[in-house]
């Protein structure tokens, strides 16, 4: 059971897709149900924030840039984002690593950035399948924790919430055990504590990699999992509700 002061997290990654009928849907669909327990936060792609109607949720964007605006043609500022009235912002994002070469210094100066205007990253880490068969999981974990503890110091882990995203989990329908999920986030937790004990109790660490409706619960009932990070169920808005429903009956 988690301790009272960690409100759980149910976040969807839209990532490059939907559309504003599915803004629409999605709005209606959760003005409609009462979900007191779990901060529920919804991502689309940037340019549909503003069309959001984010009654009883929050709303999240996906990337943001480290610059504070200028000539950097393509990009978004945390402030832009605060005048579309977004809370959260999600970096580290594997696929983000991967496609776009964000490295763990990128990811940091990021995370400070979003941390300065005053916005809660939501900072992914996880490993690869090769990773984690070569037996060097945490190590690799430590060291994409490391690079944004070095940046902004522990403290402001209390202003961030962790995502735990296996990428061997992301997409392909292949959930990480409930067991191997906690592992994972117990690691994270310890980690954190080995610095600071208080904020790493109330650090919201949430899991990633193929959640539904059907195993969110197991998933969430872990003592070191509080909530989710949610990509392909979270265009479904009935499935989505589910899981956020999941994380809402924690408490
Ligand atoms: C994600 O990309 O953040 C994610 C968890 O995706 P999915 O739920 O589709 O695995």
């Amino acid at each position: 059971m988690q301790p009272q002061n960690r409100q759980p997290i149910v976040a969807g990654n839209w990532k490059m897709n939907g559309d504003p009928a599915l803004i629409e849907q999605m709005s209606a669909a959760l003005a409609q149900v009462e979900l007191n327990n779990v901060k529920v936060v919804v991502c689309p792609p940037t340019v549909y924030l503003s069309m959001l109607n984010a009654k009883n949720f929050s709303k999240g964007a996906q990337n943001v840039s480290d610059k504070s605006g200028g000539a950097f043609t393509g990009e978004t500022s945390t402030s832009m984002l605060k005048d579309v009235q977004v809370e959260y912002v999600i970096v580290g994002h594997s696929e983000r690593r991967e496609y776009y070469v964000e490295d763990n210094l990128l990811v940091a100066e990021k995370v400070a950035t979003i941390l300065d205007a005053g916005l809660t990253p939501i900072f992914c880490i996880g490993e690869s399948e090769q990773i984690r068969d070569a037996g060097q999981l945490f190590e690799f974990l430590a060291e994409q924790l490391d690079a944004v503890l070095n940046r902004v110091g522990v403290k402001n882990f209390a202003n961030l919430v962790v995502a735990y995203e296996p990428i061997w989990a992301i997409g392909t329908g292949k959930t990480a055990t409930p067991e191997q999920a906690q592992e994972v986030h117990h690691f994270i937790r310890q980690h954190i504590a080995s610095k600071d004990e208080k904020v790493a109790q109330e650090l919201v660490i949430l899991y990633g990699g193929s959640v539904n409706g059907a195993n969110a619960t197991s998933i969430f009932a872990q003592p070191d999992v509080d909530g989710g990070l949610v990509g392909g169920a979270s265009l479904k808005p009935a499935e989505f509700i589910k899981i956020c429903q999941a994380a809402n009956e924690l408490r």
